[in-house]
């Protein structure tokens, strides 16, 4: 680890020191003028600085692995460390590598194409850092959904300042001192602390707002953003439903979805919330979801592999949305005992069949390894269903049909979507990451972060023998001829 002294951009000249980075709005008001006073002295750092500032973060992650995955596997109570090392540490690698393969070209001013009448005048696209852009994270892929943001920020030469979840303090704690050792706070710097310090984040005139979270919140903070006219961009979450098409692979699609739904117990924005199956398919949509569950973990009831629920709160609720259903009439088949479950906070895998439309489960996000699976007469009733509640993040679609495949991608609205497996959407650095409507605002990964975090500024530069000056006045007849010409080559 670098000592203080070789910090990345420790510069003895700058205008002025910064002390440890600690909680409360004090320290994060301190962070932001020091930021901001740095930002006006070095407000578009080069391709060199940018590509230092990733390697710094590589050298986070990579030094940090252990700990992380220690504090992580800590603060949920158990999670194991090759789902960390999968969904936290290689897709950070990923992405950040894929950001340092490209910058260079990213950096470079775009040519655009110049009307025939305003020719001999060229036009361009200069990607311009913004500032200093805040970063709110939460708990359920701590490390990942805090720097991810934070790495396209730097790569598009921000200065940055990262408030991480209170619901993963260990996790928290280790990312403020990992990054205060490799990253002058000038540069990047983390404050922790709870909602009245996220409250005051929210309020703090940044140049970008980034807010990965509930829709509850993430509205809160977007009339927050407004007052500052400061631009947000909301990673929110949703209902993800999965539609398994008539001719769909039961098998293979079980497994997805299963999967999908089983990685970090649930707890994850992209997972499949519900099946949508048709009525014919229903028992053997059922059957091979549970068979799917079984083969993940065949053990689950001590198996490590299987994550614990966050906290005692989100485990309660997770419970309640489940005996309402059963109260309600659904049959619940659970993968796993809940007895030998309860004392590591882990909940079976639970299959919900048919649960009424008005229950808890069906009217908000999950966010658990909690799955219905309700069966429609066919694809438009499917489509209708996923259409009466809010845009979702993902959705994810079985079949071999490719027409079947088009009209449900055409007649309903997403975030992403993938065909024939889940998750893998988010892993692909080319495709932008993001939701729309109520799953939120704005989207990152790979190049759509580097522009998400700049500004495109459009540049017309003029040629000396430019023809514009001929439509000043005095205006004569030739104006008028000119005119006349114009609207004919527009
Ligand atoms: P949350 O909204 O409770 O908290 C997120 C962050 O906001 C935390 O850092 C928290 O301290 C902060 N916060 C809470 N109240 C605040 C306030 N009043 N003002 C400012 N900040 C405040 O979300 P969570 O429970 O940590 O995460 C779960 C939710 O996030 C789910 O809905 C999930 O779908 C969504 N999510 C979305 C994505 C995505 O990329 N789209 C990724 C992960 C999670």
């Amino acid at each position: 680890m670098a000592a203080d002294s070789t910090r990345l951009d420790r510069d003895s000249t700058g205008p002025e020191k910064a002390g440890p980075e600690t909680a409360g709005a004090e320290d994060l008001a301190r962070l932001f003028a020091l930021q901001k006073q740095h930002y006006l002295a070095e407000p578009d750092p080069s391709a060199e600085t940018r590509l230092a500032r990733l390697d710094a973060l590589l050298r986070v992650i990579d030094m940090g692995e252990a700990r992380l995955i220690d504090a992580i596997n800590a603060d949920f109570g158990n999670r194991a460390r090759q789902e960390t090392l999968i969904a936290e540490i290689v897709m950070m690698i990923s992405g950040i590598r894929h950001t340092k393969r490209h910058l260079k070209s990213w950096m470079r001013p775009r040519g655009v194409a110049t009307p025939l009448h305003m020719l001999p005048a060229r036009s361009q696209l200069a990607p311009q850092p913004l500032g200093v852009v805040g970063v709110i994270a939460p708990w359920n892929y701590p490390a990942q959904l805090a720097l991810m943001p934070a790495a396209a920020a730097l790569a598009a030469g921000n200065r940055v300042i990262l408030k991480p979840s209170e619901l993963t303090p260990q996790t928290s704690e280790t990312m403020r001192d990992l990054i205060a050792k490799e990253f002058d706070p000038s540069v990047f710097a983390v404050v922790t602390g709870g909602v009245e310090l996220g409250e005051a984040f929210a309020a703090t005139r940044f140049d970008h707002l980034v807010f990965t979270g509930s829709t509850a919140i993430g509205r809160k903070i977007a009339m927050a953003a407004a007052r500052n006219l400061t631009p947000v961009m909301l990673e929110l979450g949703g209902k993800s439903p999965a539609i398994i098409d008539e001719g769909a692979d039961m098998a293979a699609a079980a497994q997805a979805i299963a999967y999908g739904k089983a990685v970090n117990a649930g707890q994850t924005c992209i997972a499949p919330d519900y099946v949508l199956t048709p009525h014919a398919r229903l028992d053997e949509t059922v059957r091979a979801l549970a068979e799917a569950a079984r083969r993940l973990f065949p053990e689950i009831d001590t198996t490590p592999d299987y994550t614990s629920i966050i906290s005692d709160r989100h485990f309660a609720r997770l419970k309640r949305l489940v005996a309402e259903a059963r109260a309600a009439g659904a049959e619940i088949i659970e993968v796993g005992s809940s007895n030998a479950l309860d004392a590591q906070r882990k909940l079976p895998f639970t299959i919900v069949v048919n649960p009424p439309r008005n229950v808890e489960l069906m009217r908000e996000e999950i966010f658990g390894p909690v799955l219905p699976v309700l069966s429609v007469e066919d694809r438009a009733a499917a489509i209708d269903l996923v259409n009466e509640g809010e845009r979702p993040l993902a959705l994810y679609w079985f079949g071999a049909d490719i027409a079947a495949r088009d009209d449900v991608l055409r007649r309903t609205v997403s975030g992403g979507v993938c065909v024939n497996d889940t998750l893998w959407q988010f892993a692909q650095e080319n495709l932008p990451f993001g939701g729309v409507g109520e799953s939120g605002i704005g989207a990152y990964h790979g190049i759509a972060g580097f522009e998400r975090f700049s500004h495109l500024k459009p540049i017309f530069i003029q040629s000396r023998l430019s023809s514009g000056k001929m439509l000043q006045p005095p205006y004569t007849a030739r104006t008028d001829q000119i005119i006349k010409l114009v609207r004919k080559i527009i």
